[in-house]
């Protein structure tokens, strides 16, 4: 039989960088033919051989309630039919915002725009605006999106800042970034004493879902807090992953449990929010979000911003995740998965450790769970890419790298997920 999947590649690989339009989706970690995607249902996806796959990527995380579900399906048709996009207010961006805000209490008002990178880019400009400083704090680890200040890895020593990690970013680019170990205390205080007047803010996922699952520590985020607070730095969230995600409130609402009174002073949002259209947001106090054009002087803008039917989309999807009962399921759905993958790993003796939130899950080879980038990279790459390709043989599909994280969607039956185990209890016994 032809492998519909291999032409595709090839013919893909003609006109398209790599064949694909985001890197990962090549496979280059895992090796192998990347599947073509030709439609989705439910927890489902089928590619061009007709293969269907047990979907744990969701998009890397949009897909919260499956694939087409009928009220988010509805509501997108409704509004194409009223038109693909205006470039003028619509009542509809209120109804977002007010949604968003509703569920995340630390922000007054959001801009929408049409992606995580656009966001968290803004989010820094704005941050840079409001305080009148320049240099920021990011994480080894954690991703931001593809804003030429956030393609760094860290310096030689805390007194210097980042080296870009791409071509096409100039060194001046990225001297104003420092990058950091995630979790680690005296670091942070480090980096504090040594800019304090300079730093305009530190920018974090606060669950790090870009180096698999990594928490940071409540320890570590109460610091973060503290510092910021203390040397006139802005704390920005980036919750693209985890907004609408691990919890109704995100993954600050969870924090602020443990933390009383906690906030965030910019949240970064996307995926969820979005419901797999083009949508993102950043939000704050009314104090800083009035920095921005038309009322302040931080310039941003957007052709698509806003846009009618990603917008209806979103909506749906908040009005589904927001019902009772909700969260309960989605959890229990995601526990039932990673209790049941570490029950297997452990009976045929494979090192593993996972971790879960709501919606949202990770696992390493490891017998520990990692609480850096450092330690996430001693997983076992080989033996990642055997247990990739043993599930993606038996129909399930997980994220073709070991530092991604992985979702589980409100459509995924106690079925699934039994299949799913079984799956890799069968991959296991074969490690
Ligand atoms: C996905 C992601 C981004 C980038 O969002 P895009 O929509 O892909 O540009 C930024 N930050 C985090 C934490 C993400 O997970």
């Amino acid at each position: 039989m032809t492998d519909l999947n291999q032409s595709l590649f090839d013919r893909a690989r003609q006109v398209i960088p790599g064949g694909v339009n985001s890197p990962v989706r090549a496979f280059r970690a895992v090796g192998g033919t990347p599947r073509f995607i030709s439609r989705a249902q439910g927890p489902y996806f089928w590619d061009a051989n007709g293969q269907r796959y047990i979907d744990y990527i969701g998009s890397w995380g949009p897909m919260i309630l499956g694939h087409g579900h009928p009220a988010v399906l509805e509501a997108v048709q409704r509004a194409a039919v009223e038109g693909f996009s205006f470039g003028a207010p619509t009542e509809r961006e209120i109804e977002l915002a007010e949604a968003i805000l509703s569920h995340v209490p630390s922000m007054d008002m959001v801009r929408l725009v049409s992606s995580g990178t656009e966001a968290a880019m803004t989010a820094i400009r704005l941050a840079r605006g409001a305080t009148g400083r320049r240099k920021l704090i990011k994480f080894e680890g954690c991703y931001h999106g593809h804003a030429d200040a956030l393609l760094v890895k860290a310096g030689s020593g805390l007194a210097t800042f980042g080296n870009p990690t791409s071509a096409g970013v100039p060194a001046e680019v990225v001297q104003d970034t420092l990058v950091l170990e995630y979790n680690n205390l005296a670091q942070l205080e480090e980096a504090f004493t040594l800019h304090s007047a300079d730093i305009a803010c530190l920018m974090m996922e606060p669950i790090a879902g870009n180096m698999n699952f990594v928490r940071s520590d409540v320890a570590f985020m109460k610091r973060c807090r503290e510092l910021c607070t203390q040397h006139g730095a802005l704390l920005v969230l980036d919750e693209v992953m985890t907004g609408f995600r691990v919890a109704l409130g995100s993954a600050q609402s969870l924090y602020a449990q443990a933390l009383p009174g906690f906030k965030p002073d910019i949240t970064v949002l996307g995926k969820v929010i979005g419901g797999g259209m083009p949508l993102a947001a950043f939000g704050g106090p009314r104090a800083i979000m009035e920095q921005l054009a038309p009322l302040g002087p931080v310039y941003q803008a957007g052709t698509l911003s806003g846009n009618p039917v990603a917008t209806a989309c979103g909506l749906a999807t908040l009005k589904e995740i927001a019902k009772p009962g909700f969260w309960d399921a989605l959890s229990q759905r995601t526990h039932d998965l990673v209790d049941g993958l570490k029950a297997s790993a452990k009976k045929h003796g494979v090192p593993f450790s996972a971790d879960c939130q709501g919606g949202m899950f990770g696992f390493f080879l490891l017998p520990e769970l990692p609480r850096n980038y450092s330690s996430v990279m001693k997983s076992d790459s080989p033996r990642f890419n055997q247990l990739f390709h043993g599930l993606l043989d038996r129909g399930v599909y997980i994220a073709p790298a070991l530092y991604e994280a992985g979702f589980v969607s409100s459509a995924h039956s106690a079925e699934d997920i039994q299949a799913t185990i079984a799956a890799a209890d069968a991959v296991f016994a074969s490690l």
